[in-house]
């Protein structure tokens, strides 16, 4: 990979987490993500699923923060995400993915309306209104189905994850 390809993603990921666009990412994002997906699926935030989400939003942010909050002054500017997350991601996605777990379950919950497993229907759906164009947002949740057996594990959805997370970084 190129260094303007390498900026390019760096850039997509960063503004997957900065949900609300203000140049930072903060709880406020991981908040507006959760409110989202529990709206789109007709979720209260009082229910015990809609409790979940919010938890893992919240612990998804610690894990952030925890990583990519340099000056600890709770926003991970772009540099910081550069800096920080941009390099565990490449070091090891896999065990990024893992402080995204916790939210992914509980989101996979909130889009399983039938109890036999989130849908890739469904996963379009969460993809879109955290963002993702919708074409995109289709083919990635269709390949999230590793299996095709029209539901998604938990496992499955984590390591796509952990694989749209993993940047490399162009050769120095
Ligand atoms: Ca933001
Ligand atoms: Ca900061």
């Amino acid at each position: 990979m190129d260094s303007a390809e390498y900026e390019r993603k760096i850039a997509a990921r960063f503004a997957t987490f900065d949900q609300d666009g203000n140049g930072y990412i903060d709880r406020e994002d991981f908040s507006v993500a959760a409110k989202a997906v529990l709206a789109e699926f007709g979720t209260t935030a009082r229910s015990d699923k809609g409790q979940a989400v919010f938890a893992g939003a919240e612990a998804f942010w610690q894990g952030m923060a925890g990583i990519a909050d340099v000056d600890g002054d709770q926003r991970v500017t772009r540099e910081e995400f550069i800096t920080g997350a941009a390099k565990r991601l490449r070091d090891n996605p896999q065990r990024f993915a893992e402080i995204a777990r916790p939210f992914l379950r509980a989101v996979i919950a909130v889009a399983d309306e039938d109890g036999r497993g989130a849908t890739p229907t469904a996963a379009a759906r969460v993809l879109r209104v955290l963002g993702i164009a919708p074409e995109t947002a289709g083919q990635v949740a269709t390949a999230l189905d590793g299996d095709g057996d029209g539901r998604l594990l938990e496992d499955e959805v984590l390591s796509a994850f952990a694989g749209y997370c993993g940047v490399e970084a162009p050769d120095a």
